[in-house]
């Protein structure tokens, strides 16, 4: 683990295995971190946010542009041990060493931004403005699924906006956690501005609990994330929250079939579907709606399984071969009510196969939970406003997707959808470091990216400047 600018074996001697999704072997060892040691990380954060907090925007800007080079000029070792930890395909990891690297220059160009604002009053002889400050002590929670990617959208704000960090990887994926940490200390980084913690949700805890974690930023399933919610409204703590989904792209009658057939199934079966936009849901107006399955399962059946380090792969393994088995139970649900497997529908260990589904009902446990695997079911619609209507029957509301040239029906869309994200003629997963990203209802609470998180990870305070002397009244 890597606390207070030191590599640490962690004061228990704990550790875990790290396993590779592909192969199930396990190929490396984790320290695991014990109380004493998430003290000791928060401790160093906390020593750390003055001196940090206090660097010349310069110098800060400069040191993440560094760890900008840093990250780009180790690539292929992070593209390898991405696919290795995390099971990404080929054209998955390389694009999220990428984003880290856009994350890293992005969060640098935030720093010279004005972060406050001056005020008329109507007191006579008072300057009045708000200045921004850093919050002081900020603790991440990441999920396996983008672990770079997601671990660094978090620490490349936090540290822009002058905060130090304490991060908690995923226990499934906390070698890219540590790979991070390794990069930031060749950049330069002050001992104690970022610690690691590898362990499980009793770190997450702590890291809740203690009161100099000014804000905890979480990106993860929505189960932990109302967890997380409630816990930090007990300790009155600042949280932001990134959570599941269960978007839907939705198909109108004008579409380009064979287009929408691509960014639908770009968008389940990236990444294995798991991916928290994925398009787990497809609504096709009645007019596409047969012509859009035949075609849709006919491309399902050309995607190519198997091992995610070979560039014609798509779809690689689930994080876990358990993770099949819990898929598996969605399917057996849905098939025993009514609905149809098209393709798919089975797995060897964590490779599952494409799965389309269609006579999905609200009964059905599939209809309304997360899949996070490479399975979709299609929806018919009888007109627009039935499209709308089952794109909002959710309880989630992450990203959303629609596919029309009636720039009409495409713009009331967007402002119909119940989603914290729109995309037109596009599908449901999108994601740059600069711009706002966040959901609503059951997929989250708060903003990340570019000026949001800045303004998620500062404080305002209201300072006045009264010249000359002020008139009291008695
Ligand atoms: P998860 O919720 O199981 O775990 C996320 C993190 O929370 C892990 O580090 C875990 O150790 C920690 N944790 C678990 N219980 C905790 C507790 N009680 N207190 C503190 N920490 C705790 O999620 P996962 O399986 O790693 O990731 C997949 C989920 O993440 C999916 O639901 C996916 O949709 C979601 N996700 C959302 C976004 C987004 O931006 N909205 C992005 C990626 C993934």
């Amino acid at each position: 683990m890597y606390i207070n600018g030191q590599w640490r074996l962690g004061s228990s001697g704990l550790h875990t295995d790290d396993v590779n999704p592909a192969t199930g072997l396990v190929f490396a060892q984790v320290a695991q971190a014990t109380e004493d040691d998430v003290q000791e990380a928060i401790a160093a954060a906390y020593a750390a946010r003055g001196a940090w907090a206090a660097m010349l925007a310069g110098e800060r800007e400069a040191l993440l542009l560094r760890a900008a080079d840093i990250f780009a000029a180790n690539r292929d070792a992070l593209r390898d041990l991405i696919i290795q930890e995390n099971g990404s395909v080929w054209i998955k990891a390389p694009w999220e060493v990428d984003y880290a690297v856009d994350c890293l220059r992005s969060a640098a160009g935030c720093i010279r931004q004005p972060h406050g604002e001056t005020f008329p009053t109507t007191t006579p002889g008072v300057v009045s403005m708000t200045i921004r400050q850093p919050l002081g002590v900020i603790g991440g929670i990441s999920p396996f699924n983008s672990p770079l990617l997601l671990g660094m959208k978090k620490i490349a704000f936090a540290l822009a906006a002058g905060n130090t960090f304490v991060l908690k990887p995923s226990e499934l994926t906390p070698l890219v956690g540590l790979k991070m940490a390794e990069l930031f200390e060749q950049a330069g980084l002050p001992a104690g501005v970022l610690n690691v913690l590898p362990g499980d949700a009793a770190v997450g805890k702590q890291l809740v609990a203690d009161e100099r974690v000014r804000m905890i930023t979480f990106t993860g399933s929505s189960k932990v994330g109302r967890v997380l919610a409630a816990e930090c409204g007990k300790h009155f703590k600042r949280v932001c929250l990134e959570m599941g989904g269960k978007s839907p792209i939705v198909v109108l009658n004008d579409a380009d079939v064979d287009y929408a057939v691509d960014a639908a199934a770009f968008g389940i079966f990236f990444h294995q579907g798991q991916v928290c936009m994925s398009n787990s849901r497809i609504i096709v107006e009645r007019g596409l709606y047969d012509v859009f399955v035949e075609k849709f399962v006919a491309k399902a059946k050309t995607i190519v399984v198997g091992d995610p380090r070979s560039p014609d792969t798509v779809v690689g393994p689930l994080v876990r071969a358990s993770h099949a088995q819990f898929i598996m139970g969605q399917i057996a649900d849905a098939t025993a009510k009514g609905a149809v497997v098209h393709t798919g529908g089975r797995h060897e260990g964590p490779f599952f196969q494409p799965t389309v589904l269609t006579g999905v009902t609200p009964e059905m446990a599939i209809y309304g939970e997360e899949s996070f695997g490479p399975v979709t079911s299609i929806y018919c619609a009888e007109d627009f406003d039935h499209a709308v209507a089952l794109a909002n029957d959710t309880s989630f509301g992450l990203s959303a997707g629609i596919v029309t040239n009636d720039l009409q029906r495409a713009f009331e869309f967007a402002q119909r959808v119940e989603s914290g994200m729109v995309h037109i003629n596009d599908t449901t997963i999108a994601d740059e470091p600069h711009i706002t990203f966040g959901g609503v209802k059951n997929s989250g609470l708060g903003r990340e990216g570019g000026e949001a998180s800045m303004h998620e990870m500062t404080e305002v305070k209201w300072v006045t400047f009264q010249l000359g002397k002020r008139q009291f009244p008695f």
